[in-house]
């Protein structure tokens, strides 16, 4: 594996849910965040079918609130959503638009996501719909938002993407060393309270460490947080 480039200084996260980053990527943009990079969060659904027994209609400003808090704890200013049906995201037309114009706007020089294969790991559940959908259109909407001929009416071309990298692959091809900041990633992770209410919290954090041990098995010298570059659908 290769260490990830630092030449940038502006990226964007985009996921499916509110919660979606605290997985993992969370740490790695504390660590960006700590070293002046500016990293923003654009989220495709606000996260209001996440919740047994809330009704959407309470669940989703709760959700967004739960994730800017989140944000600001790893150093995330700017949180935006789509406000695509959560549980609903269809990969199409439609999303690649809505994720061209923000990069338009954003104009980031790096785009991150998430795994959107199959199923998460060789052997494991099935992914979320959404995550398939949203992850496949991210790296679609890179190419668009280059692209003037396409979606010209949502603004001049973003030409400014140099990286797309998707996390949680399984084989991961570029790491970035979150030593110092991966307990800020699980400190942003506990603000998801009425998400997680039910669950056993320290069981998600300890999950959290659980994938760094496991990538420091398997990587470079220091590594505790691995994501991979490119647009390839990995079957973990
Ligand atoms: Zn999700």
């Amino acid at each position: 594996m290769h260490p990830m480039p630092e030449d940038w200084d502006t990226a964007v996260a985009v996921v499916a849910h509110p919660d979606d980053l605290e997985y993992g990527v969370a740490s790695a943009v504390a660590s960006w965040a700590r070293h002046g990079k500016t990293v923003s969060y654009l989220v495709v659904t606000r996260g209001e079918a996440g919740i047994a027994g809330m009704h959407p209609d309470k669940a989703a400003p709760l959700r967004m609130d739960e994730e800017r808090r989140s944000a600001a704890v790893v150093g995330v200013n700017l949180v935006e959503f789509l406000a695509h049906p959560d549980g609903l995201v269809e990969y199409g037309v439609p999303l690649r638009r809505d994720l061209a114009a923000a990069l338009r706007r954003l104009q980031p020089q790096v785009v991150v996501t998430t795994h959107f294969g199959l199923t998460m790991g060789d052997e494991g559940p099935v992914n979320h719909a959404d995550h398939r959908a949203v992850g496949l259109a991210v790296l679609d909407a890179c190419r668009d938002a280059a692209n003037g001929w396409v979606f010209p009416e949502t603004g001049p071309p973003c030409t400014s993407v140099r990286y797309a990298y998707v996390a949680s692959m399984a084989s991961p091809t570029h790491f970035l060393d979150v030593t110092d900041t991966i307990d800020v990633g699980i400190a942003s992770l506990r603000e998801h309270r009425a998400y997680l209410d039910g669950l056993v919290l320290q069981q998600r954090a300890v999950m959290v460490s659980g994938v760094a041990a496991c990538s420091e098995a398997g990587g470079g010298p220091g590594l505790v947080h691995a994501v991979c570059r490119g647009s390839r659908a990995g079957a973990g």
